[in-house]
C-alpha cells in the first residue's frame, strides 16, 4: 500500500461541518495514513483564526491584562466542534491546563502551538488514529534553525512505529524541552517534513482553492488552474508574487523528489495542481504554465560608449549597490548599457546617493531612471526551445499598447520577464494570458 501524507489548512478545519469533509476525504483513501492539521481558521471573512486569538492571549498576559474573554472564545470554538461532531472527548481538562500555562506566562510559541495540538486530539479521537507529538520528531537547533538531520532521522524512526497517525502542524522542540513554532502558515512545513520522513508517495496539501491558478484572479477573469508545475517553475512564480506554498515548505519534499498535490477540501473532486520534480519530461511545448508579477521597481539605465571594452566596469557599478546595502533583481545589459532593476523596498531614500556615486565611480555618458515599474514573469517549461514564444508575447503587449521597458530571459528559457510601467501592469498580464491561454 502506498503512503499519502495529507495536510489540512485552517479553513478545512474551521468548524464541525468542515471537519466532516476532512473525515470523508481521509476515509476515502486508505493510503492517507499520516495527517497534519493546522489550527481552525476563519469560518467567514470577519472571523478570527484560533492562532491569532492564542497570540492575543499571550500578548494580554505580557501586558498584565485579563485574557479570560479571548480564551473563552477559543475554548467555546473547540467545545462546539467536539459537541457537533458527537465525540465523547473530555476536552475541558486540556483547556484548563493550557489556560493555566498561559497564566504562568508560557511562551508565545507554546501558546500558539496549542491551536494545532487541540485539533490534533479531536481528529485522533474522531478517526481512531494515534496522535504523535511533533516534539518527538521535529527539532530546532540552539540558533532556532530547523535541525534537518536530526528531524529527518527522528521522523523516519518514530513514525515507522505508527500505521496511521495525526501529527499536529506548526511546531517542534528546541533546547530539548521547549516548544518552538515555524513561521506563520508553518503547518505546510510540518507536512513536508512528515512526507519526507515516511517516504510518502505524495504530499497532499488540502486547502480552500482548487490548486494554483495561471494568473491572479483579481486581474484575469476566471484564470485556468495549473494542472502540473515543476518545483522550479513554482519558485519563479512564487518569487514574482503568486501566493503559493512557502519555499521552505517545499524544500523537504523537493529534496526527496516527492510530488505535492494541492487540493480543495470543499471540492475534493477537482483535479487540483500537482507539483513535480524538475526532471519529469516535458509533455507539451509552446505553452506557458503561469504568469505572475510584482509592482514597485525602479530601473536605472547606465550608458557608456565602449563599456564592453572597459575591464571592471560592471564590478565598479555593482560595488556602488553593495556599499549602499542594496540588492538588485535583474541586470539586463547591451554593448554599451547596463540596466539595474531594483525593488523600491531596497532603494527607498538611497536613490540620489546611489546616482551620485555611480556618476563619480563609473563616469557614465548618461544615467536614466525609470520609477514606477512593474515586472511580469511568464513562466513555463513548455516555452523552452520553442520558437515563436517571445514573438507571441511581445506582439500581444504591442497590440495592447504596452511599452516594454526591459526584457530578461533566464538562460533556462523557462521564464521571460518584462518590465512595464505600473499603470500598464494589469493590461499587460491580461494581454499575455489571452495570447497564450484563451
Ligand atoms: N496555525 C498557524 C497559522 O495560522 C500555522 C498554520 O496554519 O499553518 O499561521
Amino acid at each position: 500500500m502506498g503512503i499519502k501524507v495529507a495536510k489540512f489548512g485552517g479553513t478545512s478545519l474551521a468548524d464541525a461541518n468542515q471537519i466532516r469533509k476532512v473525515q470523508s476525504i481521509i476515509l476515502a483513501d486508505k493510503e492517507r495514513r499520516y495527517i497534519v492539521p493546522s489550527a481552525p481558521g476563519k469560518r467567514y471573512s470577519s472571523d478570527r483564526k484560533i492562532t491569532d486569538l492564542l497570540y492575543l492571549c499571550h500578548a494580554h498576559v505580557q501586558q498584565n491584562v485579563p485574557f479570560n474573554d479571548i480564551f473563552n472564545i477559543i475554548a467555546d470554538r473547540y467545545l462546539e466542534i467536539v459537541r457537533d461532531l458527537d465525540l465523547s472527548l473530555a476536552l475541558v481538562p486540556y483547556l484548563d491546563e493550557i489556560k493555566q500555562k498561559i497564566i504562568e506566562e508560557a511562551s508565545a510559541d507554546f501558546t500558539a502551538s496549542r491551536g494545532e495540538f487541540l485539533i490534533g486530539i479531536i481528529l485522533a479521537e474522531m478517526l481512531g488514529y494515534d496522535i504523535v507529538d511533533p516534539c518527538e520528531i521535529i527539532f530546532f537547533d540552539d540558533s532556532g534553525k530547523l535541525d534537518e538531520k536530526r528531524t529527518e532521522e527522528e521522523t523516519e524512526k518514530h513514525l515507522s512505529l505508527y500505521e496511521k497517525a495525526i501529527i499536529p502542524g506548526f511546531y517542534g522542540r528546541i533546547h530539548d524541552c521547549k516548544i518552538k513554532t515555524f513561521p506563520r502558515s508553518g503547518s505546510d512545513i510540518t507536512g513536508a517534513i512528515v512526507a519526507r520522513g515516511v517516504h510518502a508517495d505524495v504530499y497532499e496539501n488540502w486547502t480552500d482553492v482548487s490548486g494554483l491558478l495561471m494568473a491572479d484572479p483579481n486581474i484575469v477573469d476566471n484564470p485556468k488552474p495549473i494542472d502540473t508545475i515543476t518545483y522550479r517553475e513554482l519558485r519563479e512564480i512564487a518569487y514574482m508574487g503568486a501566493h503559493v506554498l512557502h519555499d521552505e515548505a517545499i524544500f523537504p519534499v523537493r529534496e526527496a523528489g516527492i510530488p505535492v498535490k494541492i487540493k480543495n477540501t470543499n471540492m475534493p473532486g477537482d483535479p487540483g495542481t500537482l507539483i513535480v520534480k524538475d526532471a519529469d519530461p516535458i509533455t507539451h511545448t509552446g505553452t506557458i504554465t503561469g504568469i505572475a508579477g510584482r509592482k514597485d521597481f525602479t530601473i536605472i539605465v547606465i550608458e557608456k560608449a565602449l563599456m564592453n571594452t572597459e575591464i571592471g566596469y560592471g564590478r565598479r557599478l555593482l560595488s556602488v549597490l553593495e556599499v549602499n546595502g542594496i540588492s538588485f533583481e535583474h541586470m539586463p545589459s547591451g554593448i554599451d548599457t547596463i540596466s539595474l532593476v531594483i525593488s523600491d523596498s531596497w532603494l527607498c531614500y538611497k536613490l540620489e546617493k546611489v546616482l551620485q556615486e555611480i556618476k563619480s565611480d563609473c563616469k557614465p555618458d548618461s544615467i536614466e531612471v525609470y520609477p514606477n515599474m512593474a515586472l511580469i514573469a511568464t513562466v513555463g517549461r513548455g516555452m523552452a526551445y520553442t520558437p515563436g514564444i517571445a514573438a507571441k508575447l511581445f506582439t500581444a503587449l504591442g497590440n495592447n499598447n504596452v511599452n516594454v521597458r526591459m526584457i530578461d530571459q533566464g538562460s533556462s528559457e523557462i521564464n521571460i520577464i518584462v518590465g512595464v510601467e505600473t499603470d500598464d501592469f494589469e493590461t499587460a498580464v491580461r494581454a499575455i494570458y489571452n495570447a497564450f491561454v484563451k
